[in-house]
């Protein structure tokens, strides 16, 4: 074990984008001394998900630091200049930019910290009072399988999400059923498959079943979108709508009872789970330009059936156990290959539950966070665990929005130095939310 003699005032837990922002807006405040460890070997943005064509569902404005500080050396249009790009971007005339673009410019961010070192998985953390009260952070090196051992005197946790799949598919040899998280190295494989299934609707659902679409006349393959929703929903993206993401409904979200904020999170799904407008558009227009012609597209759209089981065949290929809940009869459906669109959870790692007595749980067992966004321990404490992940049950809908998270990052700066670093601003959209 090495242990390190520095103490740090921050250590970072995850460089995906939330915290990354805060790496970059940390850069030129020079009172706080940071770390944010990542496990990954180089910062990377959902690959597995990175389709040529797929664009963010915020504008470029939500980069890393401009909601913060226009002038910031790492805002995206000095990514643009700096890589001699200015002209194209410009005639582009877009605010949506391609996702594979964002990656890029979050690389090129990552690549200027000192402060973001990769292939370092934070493995333990132990709080500790001696002649002072500080954070133990242990941290395996990838590139030597060393522990070494950090101190600091807060922390903040940007450990993101993780996919989520079904119990019922999870059998299933990993090669031919596999989470569109995996989508483009297994993208190969699906060329060369007889037939595709994509279970679930939300976006990466769609942009799946797009991408495959595109290819399907070329490879031959047999294409199916199955969802237990009663529509292929799409997303709320009206201007008043979008407006749940901002600073203001995250404070009227804060302060109500639990209760009511997970019976308003329970219903506020088409905000963020359903289909971008231009998705369906662009799989519509598809179907319709395939159809010209021809009868049978070898396509199928099946709603309000939910895949129950996923069983090997013996000659090969999977039966899906389906059941419509409306007709309520069950049905089967045979596929060589299954892609689940089934979401993502929040991931706490062990080490935060170990952290058990420490911190305060509610009665569901999720941590408890505080109004900016520290989680409430059991004890009178000098060092804070500042959160970015799992935080959807205290401050809502908008947490895992790449927009809001500059707001908390300047919400979690203030408090860490102790002022006002970034300047708030009591009203910022247009309608309100309380009384
Ligand atoms: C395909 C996809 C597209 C999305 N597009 C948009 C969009 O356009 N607009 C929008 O607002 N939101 C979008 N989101 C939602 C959200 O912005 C992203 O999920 C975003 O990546 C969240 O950032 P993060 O920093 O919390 O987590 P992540 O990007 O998940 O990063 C967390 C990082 O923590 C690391 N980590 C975890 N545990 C440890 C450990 N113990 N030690 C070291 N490192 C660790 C992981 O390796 C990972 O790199 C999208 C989500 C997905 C899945």
């Amino acid at each position: 074990m090495e242990q390190q003699e520095k103490i740090y005032d921050l250590i970072g837990v995850g460089v995906g984008p939330f915290n990354l922002s805060l790496a970059a807006l940390l850069d030129e405040i020079d009172e706080v001394e940071s770390l944010f460890f990542e496990q990954k070997e180089a910062f990377d943005w959902h690959p597995g998900m990175l389709i040529e064509g797929t664009k963010m569902q915020v504008p470029f404005i939500a980069d890393l630091v401009t909601m913060a500080d226009p002038t910031n050396k790492y805002s995206f249009l000095n990514y643009i200049s700096k890589n001699e790009r200015m002209y194209q971007f410009y005639f582009l005339q877009r605010l949506d930019i391609p996702r594979r673009e964002y990656n890029d410019y979050c690389q090129w961010v990552a690549r200027q910290l000192d402060s973001c070192r990769f292939q370092r998985r934070v493995t333990n953390i132990r709080h500790y009072k001696d002649n002072e009260e500080l954070f133990e952070v242990e941290v395996t090196n990838g590139e030597n399988e060393k522990t070494e051992v950090y101190r600091t005197k807060n922390l903040v946790m940007g450990t993101g999400s993780v996919p989520v799949m079904p119990r019922s598919f999870q059998d299933a040899s990993s090669e031919d059923v596999f989470h569109t998280a995996d989508f483009l190295p297994n993208q190969d494989r699906c060329r060369k498959a007889n037939s595709i299934t994509v279970v679930g609707s939300g976006q990466s659902a769609a942009e799946t079943f797009r991408e495959l679409l595109k290819e399907q006349r070329d490879c031959g393959y047999r294409l199916d979108w199955i969802t237990r929703s009663a529509s292929f929903e799409s997303m709320e993206e009206s201007k008043l709508s979008l407006e749940h993401f901002s600073p203001d409904y995250v404070n009227y979200f804060y302060q109500l009872p639990q209760k009511q904020k997970d019976e308003i999170f329970a219903n506020q799904g088409l905000y963020y789970k359903g289909i971008s407008n231009h998705t369906i558009n662009d799989i519509y227009n598809l179907l319709y330009e395939y159809s010209v012609g021809r009868k049978d597209l070898n396509v199928g759209l099946q709603v309000l059936s939910e895949v129950k089981d996923v069983r090997p065949k013996a000659d090969g290929g999977y039966e899906l156990e389906c059941y419509h809940y409306q007709k309520k009869e069950m049905f089967t459906h045979q596929t060589d290959l299954v892609i689940a669109a089934t979401g993502y959870k929040p991931f706490v790692p062990d080490f935060v539950h170990h952290l058990e007595d420490f911190l305060e749980w509610d009665e569901e067992g999720r941590y408890k966070v505080t109004a900016d966004y520290r989680l409430v321990t059991t004890e009178e404490t000098a060092n804070e665990i500042y959160v970015h992940s799992g935080i959807s049950h205290t401050h809502g809908v908008g947490s895992t929005n790449l927009g809001l998270s500059i707001h908390r990052n300047k919400v979690i700066i203030n408090h860490l130095v102790g002022r006002e670093v970034f300047p708030m601003n009591e009203k910022n959209i247009f309608q309100s939310f309380t009384v």
